[in-house]
């Protein structure tokens, strides 16, 4: 194969990937994606959030998500020891999408993949980057190797990293470093779901907190399939006995509340473990680079924020290198970093808030304070950059001490 040159070059097609390269592509700014596997493929990261739809009607992917009649996602339900606490979309805060789906997504990122080409993106799958030079100006020269082990390169002007768990450039770059959330690890695979409970009970995603720090996903999807999966410590999950299909299997004991409906639903693959997922990075962006996605940074799944932060950083990645290809000047510490910092950090307080307990008071509480709690369901639609909500602008302090009070008044009610 003969080396090509390209203004940018497209590490990874999966959300982040196919958003940025929709909009250079719509742009006119020539664009190539490389892929390491052939579509369709697995990965995980099933539950989406309102706030990504945004990203997929700016870039004209929209419509063939919506041909797919995935399963609407409308809330998300909590459960925990007999409590319910039901978010709905539509009585968010913030003013947007009030559904979003859940998608198996082999078929979600091929949907996406197979547009990106239709509109007229060069994506080659089966072929993986393996070494990246960079040099002052921020042009490079990337080596690609494709299935046979036949190699060329990919001269850019700009590489955008939506290698995901890949994560080609902070390997690279070694941009890697330690994250500050817990170490925690996910079991889980897809059944088989033959006869549902009528209604939406049968297709409501669930979180099943089975204890203060484990949870059960149940994600069903409109083709009868149904994700299932436990989030907790490393430690915790590693001390169920045997192999991964045992360790689950064992583990669903732990859901009084779903026990029976999963119960001897045969496992659809072996079920994965992916250990101490949490991922940061010293950087999101270089002369001549940017990461999005898990590339960037990946906290944990309890709010399903992944995907769309992958399609919020892919989406602002594209829209700074359109500017500055056109000679527009571009402050990527204050438009880039800054800016996605931001919306990591409220999630990163509420995904720390969701282990120390915080967060599971303020849910289950017995006496719902409407306001908050349309100010908690933006958040959780992914709008995290609204400073208008005070549950975005004082993340920080704002749960603690909503916390402290519920803890106060469920106290004076016991007594
Ligand atoms: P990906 O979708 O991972 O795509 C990256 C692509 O890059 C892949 O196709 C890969 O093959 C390719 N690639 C890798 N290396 C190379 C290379 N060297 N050369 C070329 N191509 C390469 N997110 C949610 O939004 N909702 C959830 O419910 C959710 N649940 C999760 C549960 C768990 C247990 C975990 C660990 C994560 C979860 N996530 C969830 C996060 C979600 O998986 C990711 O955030 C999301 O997939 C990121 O999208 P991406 O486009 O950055 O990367």
């Amino acid at each position: 194969k003969n080396d090509i040159s390209v203004d940018v070059l497209i590490i990874g097609a999966g959300p982040s990937g196919c958003v940025a390269a929709a909009y250079l592509n719509g742009k006119g700014i020539s664009t190539k994606v490389v892929e390491k596997n052939k579509f369709p493929r697995f990965v995980i990261g099933e539950s989406l959030l309102p706030r990504c739809m945004e990203h997929f009607e700016e870039t004209g992917l929209l419509d063939c998500l919506k041909a797919k009649n995935f399963e609407v996602k409308a809330g998300a339900r909590f459960l925990k020891d007999g409590m319910v606490c039901n978010f709905d979309f539509s009585k968010k805060f913030t003013s947007g999408w009030d559904y979003t789906w859940q998608v198996p997504r082999a078929d979600f990122d091929n949907t996406l993949a197979q547009e990106i080409i239709k509109m007229g993106v060069d994506v080659s799958f089966e072929e993986q980057v393996t070494e990246v030079n960079i040099d002052e100006t921020g042009n490079s020269c990337t080596n690609v190797v494709n299935v046979e082990g036949k190699s060329y390169k990919i001269n850019a002007k700009f590489i955008i990293d939506s290698s995901g768990f890949g994560r080609v450039l902070p390997r690279l770059l070694d941009l890697d470093k330690p994250s500050v959330i817990p170490k925690h690890s996910a079991i889980y695979t897809h059944i088989a779901e033959t006869e549902r409970p009528k209604g939406t009970e049968g297709t409501l995603i669930t979180f099943d907190v089975v204890t203060d720090t484990c949870w059960l996903w149940v994600i069903p999807f409109s083709n009868g399939t149904t994700s299932i999966g436990f989030v907790g410590p490393s430690d915790f999950i590693e001390s169920f006995k045997g192999n991964a299909a045992e360790k689950l299997t064992e583990m669903l004991k732990l859901s009084e509340y779903y026990y029976d409906r999963l119960k001897e639903k045969p496992f659809l693959f072996e079920p994965h473990i992916i250990k101490d997922y949490s991922k940061a990075v010293k950087s999101i962006f270089g002369k001549g680079f940017a990461l999005t996605g898990n590339s960037a940074e990946f906290l944990d799944p309890v709010f399903s924020s992944g995907v769309t932060f992958a399609t919020e950083s892919g989406l602002l990645a594209a829209k700074l290198i359109t500017k500055q290809l056109n000679n527009e000047k571009v402050d990527w510490e204050k438009e880039y970093e800054e800016y996605i910092m931001k919306g990591v950090d409220v999630f990163r307080t509420y995904v720390n808030e969701w282990y120390t307990g915080n967060l599971q008071k303020i849910f289950f509480h017995p006496i719902e304070n409407p306001i908050i709690k349309s100010q908690i369901c933006s958040v959780l639609a992914g709008y995290v950059w609204d400073e208008k909500n005070p549950f975005v602008k004082n993340h920080n302090r704002l749960v603690k001490t909503v916390a402290q009070y519920v803890e106060m008044e469920r106290e004076s009610l016991l007594n």
